[in-house]
């Protein structure tokens, strides 16, 4: 008897807000009568039906009205659906596969305000054998209801969604257990550490999607409208999406989105523009750089002649004059810059003069920052240079690849690179996801998501620079910080193995004029990227930075370690992972 009184309660507040709906409406032959009824009552309502059939009494089979129906409430064509068959439930089972659908079979006008209260269901499923008396007050209180909004039905509907995170491999879970744990164990370890590697990030589910769709299917080698094969019309959209937005997104004239990764996108520059044995200005690896800027075990310090740059001694930063008399000296073809542990801003006014003056092209290597380019929180490379390469699948927070963006009149020759020069059948699948990174780098909430990366890279390092520890250059600009453990007179390579014990993943680092290998390292780079993607802010910056000094500060204590791994746990379970 309450609950009725409930019912009309509520349905009482809810026609007084009047919201009218576009519905759309589906049935199988054994759900005709009911729904003509209940087509007839929402319109009556004031609400819009959108009738997806069937309309006659043959026997048709009920999956695809569950589908279209499912498919327009997520494309936000319609608000609600409701779908009909003779017991409901193979329109349930067909509409809850799909992620956003949350569909309830009602039989009761009870059900139908408790699963709009508590579940926040958008689709209403009927029984055809229903009796149709019952009808219009089911209708009513699912119409009319609203979602509590309570913080334990959201939380619920979170978890509800948050499946979807292991249900997208449930297919594999049935083919290859093996290979679906070892997803299983990568998205455990999401969740419960804390990810501080700064060249790493997590993707949204939408990137994810694209990245292992059916376009993985398509050889497509060539450009959009230039394939060498035939019925490229559904990838050929996808690039030439990715390639406008990339190109909308950094203001460049020209994109190649089809480089498989940061690597092979400077390969096809370099290949581009450069001889064997030309040569090239770059950050040296030790200081920051990356292996493609010239390292010796690399093809780029195998082909080319290498002049490394350094940053200065004293500050730990670049050194624009001794770069302008070190290039004016050795007359390189290509000036590169960007580098994988440098933690403050580049000046590419400086880089273009220096390039300018001794005739020299310059290549921005933007892999680390592009996130932070696209979100307005450092300059950006591309109206000073040449040619500007980026991974996708660092702070821009898009899949595992490479882009090229150049200037009109290198166009041609670096497409001519990367295909056929370099690589064969592109990856579209890969190349849809791009096209969906860079628009989300397009919403205001990237711009959001940029800025707060900053904010949290200094303070961290402030937190730690607190507590004692050293900070290259004293600081950060963007979106990493390199930390000196020698001079707490500790190795990189134990820092961080005692780090990872307490559940705090970062990575060894050979700090400038590094004294010990690579394998050992004076320092650790630690990243923001990621626990901002995971909503982190300065308080929870504070306390990482304080249980790294606390880590740090007394590298032995297992004790503490554990303690720490438990407050880890702790703390990563109040932030979701896309
Ligand atoms: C990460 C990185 C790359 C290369 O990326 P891969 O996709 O791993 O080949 C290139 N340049 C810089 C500066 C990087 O940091």
């Amino acid at each position: 008897m309450n609950f009725e009184c409930l019912v009309l309660e509520q349905v009482l507040v809810s026609l007084a807000a009047g919201v009218k709906m576009n519905i759309a409406i589906g049935c199988d032959h054994g759900g005709l009568s009911i729904k003509n009824a209940a087509k007839s009552y929402i319109e009556s309502a004031g609400h819009t039906t959108l009738d997806l059939g069937t309309n006659t009494p043959d026997s048709i089979d009920y999956p695809q009205f569950a589908i279209q129906a499912a498919q327009m409430v997520i494309a936000k064509e319609a608000e609600m659906a409701v779908l009909i068959c003779t017991t409901g439930i193979g329109m349930s089972i067909t509409a809850n596969r799909f992620c956003g659908i949350r569909a309830a079979l009602c039989t009761t006008a009870e059900n139908a305000v408790m699963t709009r209260t508590h579940n926040d269901a958008n689709v209403l499923v009927l029984q055809g054998k229903m009796a149709e008396a019952e009808l219009p007050l089911i209708l009513k209180a699912f119409l009319e209801t609203p979602f509590s909004g309570g913080e334990r039905h959201k939380r619920r509907i979170a978890q509800m969604e948050r499946a979807e995170r292991v249900a997208e491999t449930s297919c594999l879970a049935a083919v290859d257990p093996e290979v679906n744990a070892a997803v299983l164990g990568q998205i455990a370890q999401e969740d419960s550490t804390i990810n501080l590697i700064a060249s790493e990030n997590t993707v949204t589910r939408a990137v994810r999607e694209a990245s292992g769709c059916v376009l993985t299917n398509k050889y497509a080698e060539g450009y959009p409208g230039r394939r060498w094969y035939s019925g490229c019309v559904p990838v050929d959209t996808a690039e030439s999406l990715a390639i406008e937005r990339a190109r909308e997104l950094f203001g460049a004239e020209h994109a190649n989105v089809q480089p498989h990764c940061g690597s092979s996108a400077n390969m096809a520059v370099y290949f581009a523009v450069l001889n064997p044995g030309d040569k090239m200005l770059c950050m040296s690896l030790d200081q920051g750089g990356h292996l493609t800027h010239g390292s010796p075990v690399n093809f780029s310090g195998k082909l080319y002649e290498i002049i490394p740059y350094c940053v200065s001694k004293e500050t730990e930063r670049l050194d624009y004059d001794e770069l302008m008399a070190i290039a004016m000296q050795e007359r390189p073809k290509l000036i590169v810059a960007g580098a994988s542990a440098y933690s403050r801003s580049l000046d590419f006014v400086q880089f273009r003069a220096i390039a300018d003056a001794c005739g020299a092209m310059l290549m921005v290597d933007m892999a680390h920052i592009a996130g932070l380019v696209a979100g307005g929180v450092h300059a950006n490379p591309v109206p000073y240079a040449e040619f500007v390469t980026t991974t996708t699948h660092k702070t821009l927070r898009g899949p595992r690849g490479g882009m090229v963006l150049c200037r009109a009149e290198y166009a041609q020759a670096i497409d001519k690179m990367v295909f056929p020069g370099l690589q064969g059948g592109p990856l579209e699948n890969i190349i849809a996801a791009k096209a969906v990174c860079f628009k989300e780098a397009m919403q205001p909430e990237f711009k959001a998501y940029a800025r707060q990366i900053v904010v949290n890279c200094a303070t961290l390092a402030g937190t730690l620079a607190e507590r004692g520890l050293t900070i290259v250059s004293g600081g950060t600009d963007n979106h990493l910080a390199l930390v000196n453990v020698a001079a707490s007179g500790l190795t990189g390579k134990a820092a961080a193995a005692a780090l990872d014990n307490a559940g705090i993943i970062c990575n060894k680092n050979t700090v400038p004029f590094d004294q010990k290998s690579p394998f050992v390292t004076s320092g650790i780079r630690v990243g923001t990227a990621a626990v901002t993607t995971r909503g982190m802010g300065e308080a929870e910056m504070k306390i990482i930075g304080g249980w790294i000094a606390d880590i740090l500060g007394d590298i032995d204590n297992l004790e503490l370690q554990n303690t720490v791994r438990r407050e880890v746990t702790a703390l990563t379970a109040q932030f979701q992972v896309p």
